[in-house]
């Protein structure tokens, strides 16, 4: 068999699905069980031509697709894919390099040596620390915070890759009141447990006093804190400095969720926004969502480098004194696809200047957003507009699930019904290098008619 059989196929349908992006509604034509229902349920015995089943694939499949990498994609935090990063992702499954040892894949450790350091520059975080490559901000959590855990109970006398967890000091995670579910979900994967919540203010940033005060009243347990740079409702920024500055004070180490917001320290006009974050220990951020490349890529940004190869090395020593380790000390993973390639490709792509212009335009074009939205009858947008997050309601919560439900039939753009405050709202997130000026006043145009339903 042709190794190359297939590819010829994959590019037109993905070059038809490209195109198809300007115009196509946003929203899936299909639900899941009438794509099943165009999919052959039997495996059948014999082989296929790999060609034919790139086709069948794509002519099931393509009805079922939701128009995510294209501009009037505004759901959830999701990112789109730059072509250089697209381009450069199908040579990491062409290349097929598994990227977890040096000796094995010097082309991608050298890659992901140069996308480590030129990350740290942009985000501007200290250049001694390790990025590891990872699955998501979900994972790069999780990794941040077993090297965090890790540390705060080595500095107790107790050593957790040795002794677990049980029998030892335990410790205590302080997170603000609105911190992301997937903090919880990494405390439960590392046995910590429900973190103790902090009180925020409106935008959702925790209050540097009541942190302060909450560190005050421990009992010398070690502790993690957990701050957040983008709130998924408001995109408000914790006030890092001061909350650093009182957990450090404390002996905590301290870890910032930053999944797409962490990208603001890449621009000059919204790099106020992360003032102070480069004192914290360990930082987590997505690369497929702010940064545009395509799923699945995270990165977990650990200051002491000892401290996450001793999380999640394979031998849970801290004082291993080879310098350079292996790209497999830095995630929790042994083999793993060439992540790196696709960030190098987005960054040389787009540059400095480039990475800033992306960073600020998903901003105008949420504040553009707001504008907008504040000019319907009876929506009001309920959050400040620092970032790429837009929060609105549109009267009372029927009506808001109703704008909500209206809009997805419409089909124009697609943006997130939620609930915020304790109200329901609907959620504007900008995070696709595609989206232009047109794309927004047509999913404004759209958001005045289905307010006006
Ligand atoms: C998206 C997000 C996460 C989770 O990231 P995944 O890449 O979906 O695993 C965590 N925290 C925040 C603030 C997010 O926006």
């Amino acid at each position: 068999m042709d190794r190359t059989s297939g590819l010829d196929r994959a590019h037109a349908h993905a070059v038809g699905w490209l195109a198809s992006l300007a115009e196509r509604p946003v929203p899936p034509r299909l639900g899941v069980d009438e794509v099943a229902q165009r999919l052959d349920p039997v495996l059948q015995d014999g082989r296929r031509d790999p060609a034919a089943v790139v086709d069948e694939l794509a002519a099931a499949c393509d009805p079922g697709l939701t128009a995510m990498p294209g501009g009037r994609f505004f759901g959830f935090v999701i990112g789109g894919t730059h072509p250089a990063a697209l381009a450069a992702d199908w040579l990491v499954s062409a290349w097929d390099q598994n990227s977890g040892l040096r000796v094995l894949t010097p082309a991608h450790s050298a890659v992901e040596d140069l996308a480590e350091a030129w990350l740290l520059d942009l985000l501007g975080l200290p250049p001694e620390s390790a990025v590891g490559f990872v699955t998501g901000g979900t994972t790069a959590n999780f990794t941040c915070l077993a090297a965090g855990r890790d540390a705060v109970l080595r500095r107790a006398g107790w050593d957790v890759a040795q002794r677990g967890l049980v029998g030892s000091p335990g410790v205590r995670v302080l997170v603000g009141a609105e911190r992301h579910d997937t903090i919880d979900l990494s405390l439960r994967y590392l046995g910590l447990g429900a973190p103790e919540p902090v009180a925020v203010d409106d935008q959702g940033r925790i209050e540097a006093a009541a942190l302060a005060a909450a560190l005050e009243a421990g009992d010398g347990t070690p502790t993690v804190v957990c701050l957040q740079a983008g709130n998924v409702h408001s995109g408000a920024f914790d006030p890092f400095a001061a909350a650093i500055t009182a957990a450090h004070d404390a002996g905590a180490w301290v870890h910032v969720d930053g999944a797409f917001g962490l990208f603001a320290g890449a621009s000059r006009r919204h790099r106020h926004l992360v003032d102070g974050v480069a004192a914290a220990d360990s930082w987590a951020t997505d690369a497929h969502k702010t940064l545009n490349v395509p799923y699945d890529c995270g990165l977990a940004i650990v200051r002491d480098r000892p401290a996450l190869r001793a999380a999640m090395g394979m031998h849970g020593d801290y004082l291993i004194h080879d310098a350079a380790g292996e790209p497999f000390d830095k995630v929790p993973e042994i083999s793993r696809r060439g992540r790196a390639f696709p960030v190098w490709a987005v960054l040389r792509a787009l540059g400095r200047d480039g990475v800033a212009e992306l960073v600020d335009g998903f901003c105008d074009h949420a504040t553009a957003f707001a504008d907008g939205i504040a000019a319907i009858e009876g929506a009001r947008v309920l959050n400040d507009v620092v970032f790429t997050q837009v929060c609105a309601s549109f009267g009372d919560d029927d009506r808001t699930r109703a704008v909500v439900e209206a809009m997805l039939a419409d089909g124009t753009a697609w943006t997130t019904g939620s609930r915020w405050h304790d109200r329901a709202v609907l959620r504007v997130s900008v995070s696709n290098w595609s989206t232009t000026g047109d794309d927004v006043r047509a999913a404004l145009d759209a958001l005045g008619r289905a307010a006006a339903r």
